[in-house]
């Protein structure tokens, strides 16, 4: 009768509910043959960073470093380190003692760089960074050291020595006007001169992803390769002298600043990329820009999923078909949340729970949706990430003529380090996409401001032998 077929009708409108749902999220499931795809367009991009003719014009920039070995333990010294550009700005003190009792101690401060500052003049935002140093220096009691400095500086830099890099393009959150084309070592040293309170020698410039290869290649020499996979995405890894072309020279190995958030800048990556992708990139502060960090990283797959959810809203899917002041508003769903979120030991009563205070009024089906949007979010970025990193040690591999490579990945990053699920799905990748590598992945310990100080010691080191 008619009760029947009004049972019949809301069940036919669940089962059409999931499979669109379903439809939506498949465009975020990639195949092993899509996912090779990526790796062999990764190796492409690598090889155009590499070459001189094509450099220019490259997307996936291959920035010589300067860093030409990974730390041999002689490292010695007092250091001061800066961190600018991931989640926290720090600057640390670093001791670094070499010989039978190698040890590096560590002391640091945290500081915030308010959005307007993130975003204003670069002197303003160059001044606010000696104010923190020498609030830091205070603290220590240490203003008249003038100690040797390291920059960790996470954004793209061409380098032409290990103390100068000039800034190709802001990325993240990051936007002062005045600092791209000039050289940030330099913006610096102009601050500290302004603030005439101390002096300090700045002798290193250091991408994140170098210092957080340093770290662990201190600790564990196997290691050649370096992963960000944080609130941006990026790599490093040793590169052989003779195919850095922009390089004279073809002696050894010089440590290249991949600069891989760039992948898909020129195009290569549209076929995979959704229309909540290009509404992500559409809403950032860089369009066009750093299309693959925008698909891999943590300042972004929030930004995926908010694009997703509003859309299934809209289609009333969710939420009951209204579309919240809080869903309309960009950035609320940090890595943090994605990661409690996603957590196996949750249940969704939590999801619900998590979503309330995120204020967004959920059923228990709007839970179960909005978790596996999360879930099929992340996977997918770890896979995009995990073919880029087998591309790398591929690369690696083939340097050196080998069927086989044992290397290690120093990895950093709250994505890595937070997400319950990122790391595993990432490491699983690499070894499908690269069986004949054997990877071994390590967790750098506080990777940017000690690589930097051991970057730093070994700048020290080259600078005195100069001297001789
Ligand atoms: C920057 C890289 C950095 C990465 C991770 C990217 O946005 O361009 O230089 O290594 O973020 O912090
Ligand atoms: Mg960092």
């Amino acid at each position: 009768g008619k009760g029947a077929a009004m049972v019949t009708a809301v069940a036919y409108r669940l089962t059409e509910q999931a499979r669109q749902i379903q439809q939506t999220l498949a465009e975020f499931r990639l195949s092993k043959n899509q996912l090779l795809e990526v790796k062999k367009r990764m190796k492409v991009e690598i090889e155009r960073g590499l070459k001189k003719d094509s450099h220019k014009d490259a997307t996936v920039k291959m920035l010589p470093t300067f860093v030409r070995s990974t730390p041999d333990g002689t490292e010695n010294g007092d250091f001061l380190a800066l961190d600018l550009g991931g989640t926290n700005f720090r600057v640390l003190l670093v001791k670094i003692r070499s010989g039978k009792r190698r040890s590096v101690e560590m002391h640091n401060k945290i500081y915030a760089i308010p959005i307007e500052v993130m975003q204003g003049t670069g002197e303003e935002l160059f001044d606010h960074i000696v104010h923190c140093i020498s609030d830091f220096l205070d603290y220590m009691g240490m203003k008249s050291a003038r100690l040797p400095l390291g920059f960790t500086f996470s954004f793209p830099c061409h380098q032409t020595s290990l103390d100068a890099g000039i800034l190709v393009t802001w990325t993240k959150g990051f936007k002062a006007t005045d600092c791209e084309g000039e050289d940030v070592v330099e913006l610096l040293r102009e601050a500290i001169k302004r603030k005439e309170e101390f002096e300090l020698d700045v002798v290193a410039i250091v991408n994140d992803t170098v210092g957080t290869m340093m770290t662990c290649a201190y600790e564990e020499p196997t290691c050649e390769v370096g992963l960000i996979a944080g609130t941006g995405s990026n790599a490093c890894y040793m590169e052989e002298m003779k195919n850095i072309e922009i390089v004279p020279g073809t002696e050894g190995r010089m440590c290249v600043n991949m600069e891989w958030g760039a992948f898909g800048d020129n195009g290569c990556l549209d076929d995979i990329r959704t229309t909540y992708d290009q509404a992500v990139d559409e809403n950032s502060l860089n369009e066009g820009k750093q299309r693959y960090e925008k698909m891999c990283s943590g300042m972004y797959l929030g930004e995926i999923v908010r694009q997703i959810l509003i859309d299934l809203t809209k289609r009333g899917f969710l939420f009951r078909g209204q579309i919240s002041e809080t869903l309309k508003t960009r950035g609320i769903f940090e890595t943090k949340f994605l990661s409690q979120i996603e957590s196996d030991r949750l249940a969704l009563l939590q999801v619900r729970a998590i979503l309330q205070q995120l204020g967004l009024d959920s059923t228990c089906d709007d839970s179960i949706i909005v978790k596996e949007v999360c879930g099929t979010v992340s996977r997918r970025a770890a896979q995009l990430c995990g073919a880029g990193m087998a591309a790398v040690v591929d690369k690696i591999r083939e340097n050196r003529g080998l069927d086989h490579l044992d290397v290690t990945v120093g990895v950093d990053g709250t994505l890595y380090k937070l997400h319950p699920h990122f790391s595993r799905i990432f490491q699983q990748t690499v070894k499908e996409l690269a069986p004949k590598c054997d990877v071994n992945f390590l967790l750098s310990e506080d990777g940017s401001g000690k690589g930097a100080a051991l970057i730093t010691a070994v700048g020290c080191r080259q600078r005195e032998e100069l001297k001789l």
